[in-house]
């Protein structure tokens, strides 16, 4: 039998859901829904799932992800319990319960915690710098086998094994049985999902903000490539410095975008921002304007005396690559692809 859980709704209301215990069950939600079908049918469920803190069964489902936030249910539930960020938070929440090291739950749950592991990482990039007695060379060198250690640690000491747990979650603990060839086969809607997040087409009027988010994610690879394997800011190829300043400019542009909805709230989707949403939008817009700003001064032989404008990239970087896309809504884009990769193989 399911174990209930009256507490959850306060334990949730940390990860940034509203009074969704105002909802009288109407279904409306669940109606206008464009994403939802017979056969997963959302956002509903989850709403009574929350309320009875349902919690081993909120763990096992997939309907979470299945929610792009096009914000049709909330504008339609005629109780305002705000379904579609009750969604929202579900997917926070989650991304606390598959994380083996626990710190994303205390970083979503604690904006002081996040400051300090900021000011921690800027201050150790202050430290090794001035070790280094601010060595441009020698600290940009250091800041480029940072990139790569990283992305290999970060990935095989926090996102695999948390994957792994997803996995156990959604198919394992409930018994779900999956021929071997099944995780072959799905495996081409993983790399599809993960590179055009496409479900968001479903979405009524959503075709923009598709657009969008595959550009930005191709700038963010693009970026990601010529930074960390092309060594952008050494590279003396006109074609990389170009590809560099390109995909650095398309990551700025969409950002800016992205605040600017934020700021304006004229969207279901930007109305009610976490500190987690406001980090990863405005470290991405730094991102990407401090990389065409170091390449520039980099090109018209100004880097030499403006190790400060390095710095300040590098500190953006290691804070984006320890907090951000490991324990923040970086998740997000990773945990989705793998919840349409284990929708397809359980079906
Ligand atoms: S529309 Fe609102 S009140 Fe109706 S079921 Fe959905 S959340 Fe509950
Ligand atoms: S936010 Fe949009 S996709 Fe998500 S449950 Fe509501 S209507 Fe459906």
């Amino acid at each position: 039998m399911a174990e209930i859980n009256t507490d959850f709704g306060v334990e949730l209301k940390k990860f940034g859901a509203f009074d969704f215990n105002a909802c009288y069950n109407c279904g409306t939600c669940t109606a206008v829904c464009s994403l939802s079908t017979e056969e997963d049918s959302f956002p509903r469920e989850m709403v009574r799932f929350s309320v009875l803190g349902m919690q081993d069964d909120i763990k096992s489902s997939l309907k979470p992800w299945l929610c792009y936030y096009c914000g049709e249910c909330s504008t339609n539930c005629p109780r305002e319990a705000n379904p579609g960020e009750l969604m929202m938070s579900l997917r926070r929440w989650l991304i606390s319960k598959y994380d083996w090291t626990k710190l994303s739950g205390l970083l979503y749950k604690s904006l002081p915690l996040t400051i300090i592991a900021f000011i921690i990482l800027a201050t150790g990039v202050f430290a090794y710098s001035f070790y280094e007695n601010f060595n441009l060379e020698t600290v940009m060198h250091t800041g480029h086998i940072f990139e790569m250690v990283a992305i290999a640690a970060v990935f095989g000491v926090i996102l695999l094994p948390n994957i792994i747990r997803m996995w156990w979650f959604i198919i394992l603990k409930p018994g779900i049985k999956v021929p071997f060839k099944k995780y072959i086969k799905g495996f081409g809607e993983l790399i599809v999902h993960m590179f055009t997040q496409k479900r968001t087409l479903g979405c009524n009027d959503n075709q923009l903000r598709w657009f969008e988010h595959f550009i930005l994610v191709i700038g963010y690879l693009g970026l990601l490539i010529t930074t960390v394997f092309l060594d952008w800011f050494s590279n003396k190829s006109l074609f990389v410095i170009i590809l560099g300043y390109v995909v650095s400019v398309i990551i700025f542009a969409v950002t800016i975008d992205f605040v600017s909805d934020r700021i304006k709230k004229t969207k279901e989707l930007s109305k009610y921002s976490q500190p987690s949403d406001w980090m990863f939008v405005v470290w991405l817009l730094l991102m990407g304007l401090s990389a065409f700003m170091v390449r520039l001064f980099i090109d018209t032989h100004l880097i030499e005396n403006n190790i400060w404008l390095y710095l300040f990239h590098l500190t953006i970087l290691v804070q984006w690559a320890l907090v951000i896309v490991p324990f923040g809504k970086w998740t997000h884009f990773l945990y989705r692809s793998f919840a349409m990769y284990f929708e397809k193989i359980k079906a």
